[in-house]
């Protein structure tokens, strides 16, 4: 919808969110802090949002109904994962707010969509994404340069946390990996010698107004977010000034409305390479509710009702650890215990500078995202010391 026609959304209207994971019950929480009423849009009826949220609609994403009672309650539409179908958010479009747009959803959900931009923004963004070849069929598997090999693997669609993704070192391993993922559109790309991970939340308003966050150092374990730090232990103030100046340019290209956090490699010799982009906030982002002025939530809030944006500024160094289900089982990822326990919460918390977040599921699965625990203290030496007391507290190897 034309968003001239629309006034600034007051709080005490509704504002939905396409997903019922722990995204959109932080986004709920936030909404319902400035006074808003939040209506999420998830199949299952059980679901982290929905727990929260005053209205749940229990559809399927592309159910035509469910989208027409969301769009009829709703003033503005955001989405809190980045599969949601790209058809779907241009449906709603044409009837409420929606933010982000349908186009630039579709472009991050695709990595061949994703790098083409990426490689088309380098002349203002200053950053490229790592080599790359999309793999179709057999004959592209032949035409692969063998400069790209070592490489990774990556289907096209619907990865995430590492899933979809295989190594590869020969063109004898593409072609097995191919053949594995049933011949799906993939990517290969060159694996590169990184030095750290490191990722940059922004926010821009329907206006064109945008704002940074500050840069936040990522650890990565089997392929899912460990912990982010911030400020990042190896981040240099000239690496932070390219990461965000890269940032600003490619959701300032992208005519991008809401959240959007952009992950980077620094490489061993310090080269910055843009990696990949989320349409919405960010796991690395959690760390904005307890040390941020402005959540990444709020931000989303703030966006999608076309209010001003944020503070971005940083109040405490932060440490954000990511909870697993691994923690409700003796011996945590090492043990093979079946029976579920509840972790020592009030140990934890008994720690300095200890922020608890729990998505509300009540299933622990090994590998599933259950909360996380953020640490905030006046100096990061500090909240890196909460951290290490709580993983060996919650039996979490370092
Ligand atoms: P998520 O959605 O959880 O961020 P994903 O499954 O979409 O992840 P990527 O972020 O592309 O996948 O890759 C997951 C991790 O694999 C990266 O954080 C990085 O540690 C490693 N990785 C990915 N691509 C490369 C590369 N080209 N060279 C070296 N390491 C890589
Ligand atoms: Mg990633």
């Amino acid at each position: 919808m034309s968003e001239s026609f629309l006034p600034t959304a007051n709080p005490s209207a509704w504002l939905g969110v396409m997903g019922g994971g722990q995204l959109g019950r932080m986004f709920a929480h936030a909404a319902q802090a400035m006074g808003y009423k939040v209506a999420v849009l998830e199949p299952s009826q059980d679901c982290p949002a929905g727990q929260v949220a005053e209205r749940l609609i229990k559809a399927s994403y592309l159910d035509a109904n469910g989208l027409a009672e969301l769009a009829q309650a709703c003033v503005a539409v955001t989405t809190e994962f980045e599969n949601v179908p790209a058809d779907s958010m241009a449906w709603l479009g044409e009837r409420s707010f929606v933010a982000p747009s349908a186009s630039c959803v579709s472009i991050a959900q695709d990595r061949i969509a994703e790098k083409r931009f990426f490689v088309e923004c380098a002349p203002s963004s200053g950053v490229m994404p790592a080599p790359h070849k999309t793999i179709a069929s057999h004959a592209d598997i032949d035409a692969i340069d063998d400069e790209l090999l070592p490489g990774i693997l990556k289907t096209v669609r619907m990865g995430y946390d590492g899933k979809g993704q295989v190594r590869v070192r020969t063109r004898e391993d593409v072609r097995a990996a191919f053949d594995a993922m049933q011949g799906v559109t993939c990517l290969l790309e060159k694996m590169l010698p990184l030095a750290y991970e490191v990722s940059v939340l922004t926010a821009r308003g329907h206006d064109g107004a945008s704002v940074v966050y500050p840069i936040a150092e990522n650890v990565h374990r089997d392929g899912i977010l460990f912990t982010t730090t911030v400020p990042g232990p190896n981040v240099s103030e000239a690496c932070a000034k390219q990461a965000q100046d890269a940032a600003r340019a490619i959701v300032a290209q992208l005519g991008y409305v809401g959240v959007l956090c952009i992950e980077f490699f620094v490489l061993q010799d310090g080269t910055l390479v843009v990696n990949e982009m989320a349409p919405r906030p960010h796991n690395s982002g959690h760390y904005t509710i307890d040390a941020c002025v402005t959540s990444q939530f709020a931000q989303q809030v703030r966006a999608m009702a076309r209010l001003p944006l944020g503070d971005v500024r940083q109040h405490s160094p932060a440490v954000m650890l990511n909870i697993l289900g691994d923690v409700w089982f003796e011996g945590g990822s090492e043990g093979d215990a079946t029976a579920a326990r509840e972790p020592a919460w009030d140990r934890v918390l008994a720690l300095p500078g200890a922020n608890l977040h729990l998505y509300g599921k009540d299933d622990p699965r090994r590998a599933r995202k259950m909360g996380h625990l953020t640490f905030v203290a006046p100096t990061l030496e500090e909240a890196q010391a909460g951290l290490r007391q709580a993983c060996a507290i919650l039996g979490i190897p370092e």
